[in-house]
């Protein structure tokens, strides 16, 4: 049989337990997910593509399930022309408050103008990760804040050497 494959696109900076949520539950429907960052030069990110792909291997990749079901990877210019790439026509978003509903309508939307066989799969993350987000983890790590409920330990000790290294 097919396997079945999705593409989950995302900043990952950094990676959090509401990413971590939604890559869980969409395991249950996908063979193998590719956990895919996506590189924005217009975008002013805390950790390099390259560190954020660490912490996506050190983190996800830890157990022997997920080694063969999950492909941590990077992107630049069009999804569409990635999916082609990566043979598939299924994006996987999560969908947090209602905040996110406009922007992901849109990015949606746009995606399946320029590829209509594109199905984009939201997922809903359990109820205490749906007003998580990476920017209020960066900004309350910024005034060194405590964001072990939001982040694994690893993206703790990353975090808190990025500042470091930030401050001086
Ligand atoms: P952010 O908006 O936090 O910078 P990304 O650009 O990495 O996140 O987001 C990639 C995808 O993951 C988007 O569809 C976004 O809505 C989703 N996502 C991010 N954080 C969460 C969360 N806490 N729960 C569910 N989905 C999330």
């Amino acid at each position: 049989m097919k396997k079945k494959i999705a593409v989950y696109p995302g900043s990952f900076d950094p990676l959090t337990y509401g990413h971590m949520d939604v890559i869980q539950r969409s395991l249950k429907i996908f063979d193998r997910v590719v956990v895919s960052i996506f590189i924005n030069s217009n975008k002013k990110s805390l950790f390099s593509v390259e560190e954020r792909c660490d912490i996506l291997k050190k983190v996800l990749l830890q157990s022997a399930i997920n080694r063969k079901s999950i492909e941590i990877d990077c992107f630049d210019g069009l999804l569409v022309d990635y999916l082609k790439e990566k043979k598939t026509d299924i994006v996987i978003r999560g969908l947090r408050a209602i905040s996110d509903l406009e922007y992901e309508f849109q990015y949606a939307a746009s995606n399946r103008t320029l590829y209509p066989d594109i199905e984009t799969i939201f997922f809903m993350p359990r109820q205490r990760y749906s007003y998580l987000s990476s920017s209020v983890v960066r900004e309350i790590a910024y005034f060194n804040g405590d964001v072990s409920k939001m982040v694994p330990p690893y993206v703790v000790k990353k975090i808190k050497e990025k500042f470091k290294q930030l401050k001086g």
